[in-house]
């Protein structure tokens, strides 16, 4: 009995010795997680702080993952930027009607500001190209002031002209007309005398035509 008394003591003895190492191994064990928990979570804390990420957060707006937000957000963005210019294409259908504006006027030659040079071409019926001789510069800027201090369209009925021409029309063969040195016209509301008056303004020798309705201007 007293052996058996004797040894229940030890064994309580024993069991709380065992109960204390057990009690130090646990709470060595718990601190040693927490710490291995807490240098995890380290880094965890220092990716969201970066600045970097914090800043393409704040662009990237409703993206939640950090990371992949910064790379996915920025090209996103610009396509977005490209992709108004895309819409707006109307620009597109501009260059078509451009074209036909530039045709004409390449052409249609010029003899002065408001007159096209084949408005002063020979008419005949194919005894030349239409221009036997050049127009004199001098002819075509006295008609264009004529046309400008009449303030309205003029005319021309004639200009140069072939010999074939010229002795169609029972022309003189001293004709201005051969050299490019004379025109026949007139202004559509303006009596023959008033478009005689202002191209005698202008400097030109006239001849008025009253019965056929038109004015023969030529340079000396
Ligand atoms: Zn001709
Ligand atoms: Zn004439």
């Amino acid at each position: 009995m007293w052996t058996k008394s004797s040894a229940r003591p030890r064994c309580k003895a024993l069991m709380k010795h065992q109960k204390i190492r057990m009690a130090i191994l646990l709470t060595a064990a718990v601190t040693g997680v927490l710490f291995l928990t807490s240098l995890t979570a380290g880094p965890v804390r220092q990716t969201p702080i970066a600045p970097g990420q914090a800043q393409t957060g704040q662009a990237g707006g409703q993206t939640e993952a950090p990371p992949g937000a910064p790379g996915q957000a920025s090209p996103e963005a610009p396509a977005d930027t490209t992709d108004p210019p895309a819409d707006t294409a109307p620009p597109p259908e501009a260059p078509p009607d451009s074209p036909p504006p530039e045709a004409p006027p390449a052409q249609e030659l010029m003899a002065s500001e408001h007159f096209a040079l084949w408005e002063y071409a020979c008419d005949c019926a194919g005894d030349c190209d239409g221009y036997p001789h050049s127009m004199e510069p001098e002819l075509l800027e006295k008609v264009e002031a004529l046309r400008t201090g009449l303030g309205r369209p003029v005319i021309i009925t004639s200009g140069v002209r072939c010999e074939a021409r010229n002795e169609e029309v029972g022309g003189v063969s001293w004709s201005f007309h051969k050299r490019g040195a004379a025109a026949d016209l007139y202004c559509p509301g303006v009596s023959v005398g008033e478009v005689a008056a202002a191209a005698q303004a202008v400097g030109l020798n006239i001849l008025p035509h009253y019965s056929e309705g038109y004015v023969h201007v030529e340079i000396t």
